[in-house]
């Protein structure tokens, strides 16, 4: 963060500060090794922030769309195809139907690894901790695809068998959380063990180091490489990202999981200065009002300083949901 903060205004998201910092200070391996950095636009503080960031490294930006009009969805395709482009450029490896194929079968089976793990997490004898499993989809970021997958699976396997054995994570009556709102990446992992800590267990993620991350496949169904950029583009649109305007679909998403996950209370969870979240939480916790669902809405800034906030905040929101 301290090479992020040199280089960004005050009033920048902790994520995009992290980000940079990672590079600047070259603090994080993958950071120092990459040879070219994939940036997006979800905000105006990523926009800009690639800008810093392309001084020091080459940076390919795609571009997102803001809506999911049938326009945007063919200008989304056109940046799918420029990455590709991008990418035989600097492999020197030419992209085929049948890798391409491949490629998406690999980040399928990603995603029903994770999907699996997150299934585990609806049983009342909960058998991993919320810290747990966010750890792992955070990892799922990082490491190889076929080894996290293989990995996931095989601890899926043991969490099955607990469930059915009636062996939990001893959180059976503890309060379930749901979380939403912004990311959490690495090292991020303050909100669950503030939460676990006391007497609840957060259960979800409805975040892009969550569900969203691995909802909805990739069709898997094309012949030609065009179909597979299509069903690429199709499945990124399903995405309820607060970058979309608008964007109910998040807020169906929400009242769903905390359904599916028989959340006790949301937590909806902002980082400091991210103002797509903190604008929609307004909607996002009326909502959750109307349907009966308790929710509490939290900024944070990824300080150490601010535990002792989260955590009575937090206390207080427990002892109202169980
Ligand atoms: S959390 Fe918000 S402000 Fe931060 S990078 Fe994501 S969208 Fe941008």
């Amino acid at each position: 963060m301290p090479g992020g903060e040199k280089v960004l205004p005050a009033a920048t998201c902790p994520l995009i500060k992290a980000s940079i910092g990672a590079r600047l200070d070259r603090t994080c391996p993958f950071f120092i090794l990459s040879d070219v950095f994939i940036g997006e636009t979800t905000c105006d503080g990523k926009k800009k922030a690639w800008e810093i960031l392309s001084k020091d490294a080459e940076t390919h930006v795609m571009h997102l769309p803001q809506a999911k009009r049938r326009r945007d969805i063919e200008s989304w395709k056109e940046e799918i195809r420029d990455l590709l482009r991008m990418a035989e450029e600097k492999t020197g490896n030419k992209v085929t139907a049948e890798s391409l194929l491949n490629s998406i079968k690999l980040i399928n089976n990603k995603r029903r690894a994770l999907a699996r793990l997150y299934e585990c997490r609806k049983a009342l004898n909960v058998p991993i901790t919320g810290t747990d499993a966010l750890l792992i989809t955070q990892i799922a970021f990082y490491d190889d695809p076929a080894r996290f997958t293989e990995m996931t699976n095989s601890l899926c396997d043991e969490l099955e068998e607990k469930i059915k054995t009636g062996k939990g994570a001893g959180r059976e009556k503890a309060a379930r959380i749901l979380l939403t709102g912004t990311p959490l990446a690495i090292p991020n992992w303050k909100m669950h063990a503030i939460t676990e800590s006391l007497d609840a267990v957060i259960v979800c993620e409805e975040m892009c180091t969550g569900v969203r991350y691995f909802e909805n496949l990739v069709d898997e169904g094309g012949k030609t490489i065009e179909d597979h950029i299509n069903a690429i583009a199709e499945r990124y649109m399903k995405l309820n990202c607060a970058c979309f305007t608008p964007n109910e679909g998040r807020i169906d998403d929400i009242i769903r999981l905390a359904k599916e996950y028989r959340a006790d209370g949301v937590i909806d969870l902002s980082l400091k200065f991210c103002s797509l979240y903190d604008i929609e939480g307004g909607r996002v916790e009326k909502a959750l009002k109307d349907e009966g669902i308790p929710v509490m809405g939290l900024e944070t800034d990824g300080a150490e300083q601010e535990s002792q906030r989260l955590k009575t905040r937090n206390e207080a929101f427990i002892e109202m949901v169980r």
